[in-house]
């Protein structure tokens, strides 16, 4: 940045800022940008187009000194901190208007140790850039559906995916993290030391610090899996649906499906299942082929492929750039009623690049105790995702209506239970911050009082430090 004392800095922020900032950046190796810059305009943009801000200046870390001078110099000016890793914050908690952006997307260093089956990732990778290195050794650990989340926000928040049923959660499979505390200091935190953050930072959201590496045990596995897509007309929604509780009842733990209603690209309703299965192909084959003979599919796209193709087959029907607003909860059961009413409620979908998502949990996931991790929702077995996609501001009204009512419409099969990662825009208000923490939230409240007392990282789904 050149002359950066000279430029004028916007809003009451401007003294604060301004003292220092030459200093400020050139202490951090990735570069600061402001308004003007560029690179600026794209670093603030992020995945929801529904989230338009612009912060007063964005940290490009590229090493954990970085982040630490960003940390301190955003604490000591008591500017708004906002961290952004993958940029997927559906709720749009990685971007601040005024404030700090601590960009740590450039950090995307990660080393495979084959002989212990562990990584140490840095915090800006993606999952496709994860899954890529950490397949080359045969390996793999549970990351998210689509394949362009980053592995930090996604971690921290809990981390479900495919792998889930067999191997656990993302923060299931942590061993520790590096992490640049608000008082400034990297930390470690694992198991054997700063148990109480290590236990925080499974499940707790970015309350707790700016993570710059996280270190996973990986688990052999693949190329080859069994995956794909099954789409039929609309009209068979309830035998699908029906047909897809059938399967989820007697899953084994190395397979998962996922069911969706939405429209193809021309516009026609369909019913989708999204299924996925490591092993043995023929045994892939076998467990999936009740399914695919429910009745003459639009497509049938089930077929063995590579693990890293698996997990980017959701990713074109979830791309940046749209306007999005979605509502989540836990399912009780998805018993007739609770199908009635979300194939009811998908046909009132005002968007056709809508997906409304029943996803299904279980297995390992559910082994863990609700209290041993800060990720409470050991139980759950289903939830449902209420997703409106759109392009158009003019259709906001009716888009974020539609996501809200089929949410109401939900809450009589919900106990009212929520993953933090699943909250969106406008869902910060404390029942539902609280809803998503549940009996964790006191700990996580003791937690946060002990290293960030002041609040400092508040731009997330936020646990107010106990004092
Ligand atoms: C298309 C899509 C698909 C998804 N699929 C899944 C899925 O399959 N499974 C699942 O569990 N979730 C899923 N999610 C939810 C996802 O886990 C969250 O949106 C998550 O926050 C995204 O992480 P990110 O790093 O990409 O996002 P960012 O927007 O960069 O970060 C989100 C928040 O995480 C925190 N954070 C990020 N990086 C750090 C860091 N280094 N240190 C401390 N805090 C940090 C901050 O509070 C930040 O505001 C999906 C989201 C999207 C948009």
């Amino acid at each position: 940045m050149q002359s950066a004392e000279k430029k004028i800095v916007e809003g009451d922020l401007a003294l604060a800022v301004e003292q220092g900032l030459e200093t400020f950046a050139q202490s951090v190796r990735g570069g600061v940008l402001r308004a003007g810059d560029a690179g600026f305009d794209a670093a603030r943009t992020i995945w929801n187009a529904m989230i338009d801000r612009s912060p007063a200046l964005i940290a490009r870390c590229v090493s954990p000194a970085d982040v630490i001078n960003a940390v301190n110099f955003g604490r000591d000016r008591d500017l708004q901190i906002a961290v952004r890793a993958g940029g997927h914050s559906a709720a749009g908690s990685s971007v601040c208007d005024g404030g700090l952006m601590l960009d740590v997307s450039a950090m995307k260093g990660i080393r495979v140790d084959p002989n212990r089956q562990t990584v140490r990732a840095e915090a800006g990778l993606t999952w496709a850039e994860f899954d890529r290195e950490t397949q080359a050794f045969g390996l793999a650990t549970t990351g998210g559906v689509v394949s362009t989340t980053g592995i930090a926000g996604l971690t921290l928040g809990g981390g479900i995916g495919w792998l889930g049923r067999t191997h656990g959660l993302s923060c299931d499979n942590l061993l520790s993290v590096d992490i640049v505390t608000a008082d400034g200091q990297l930390r470690t935190a694992s198991a054997s030391e700063n148990a109480d953050l290590f236990w925080a930072v499974r499940g707790g959201g970015g309350n707790f610090g700016v993570v710059t590496s996280f270190e996973y045990q990986l688990h052999p596995l693949g190329p080859l899996v069994t995956a794909g897509l099954l789409i039929w007309p609309r009209q068979m929604a309830g035998e699908v649906l029906r047909a897809y509780r059938d399967f989820t009842q007697g899953a084994p733990e190395n397979a998962s499906a996922y069911a969706g209603l939405g429209a193809a690209p021309d516009g026609m309703p369909i019913v989708v299942l999204i299924v996925f299965h490591h092993g043995p192909t023929e045994e892939g084959e076998t467990l999936f082929g009740p399914l695919r003979r429910l009745g003459p599919p639009v497509a049938d796209m089930i077929q063995a492929m590579p693990y890293t193709a698996a997990q980017g087959m959701l990713d074109a029907l979830n791309p940046p750039g749209n306007r999005v607003y979605w509502k989540s909860e836990v399912l009780r059961n998805i018993d007739d009623d609770v199908l009635e009413t979300v194939i009811g409620r998908a046909a009132e979908c005002p968007s056709p690049l809508s997906p409304t998502l029943i996803e299904f949990y279980g297995g390992a996931i559910n082994r863990v105790g609700v209290s041993d991790t800060a990720y409470p929702l050991r139980e759950a077995m289903y939830a449902l995702n209420a997703v409106s996609y759109w392009t158009d501001p003019a259709q906001d009204e009716a888009n974020i209506g539609w996501a809200r009512g089929t949410f109401d419409a939900m809450q009589p099969y919900s106990p009212g239970s929520v993953y933090v990662n699943f909250l969106g825009v406008g869902d910060g208000t404390e029942d539902r911050v609280k809803a998503a923490y549940g009996p964790n939230y006191a700990r996580l409240a003791r937690v946060k009082g002990a290293y960030d007392p002041n609040n400092v990282f508040r731009m997330n789904h936020n646990i107010v430090p106990a004092r």
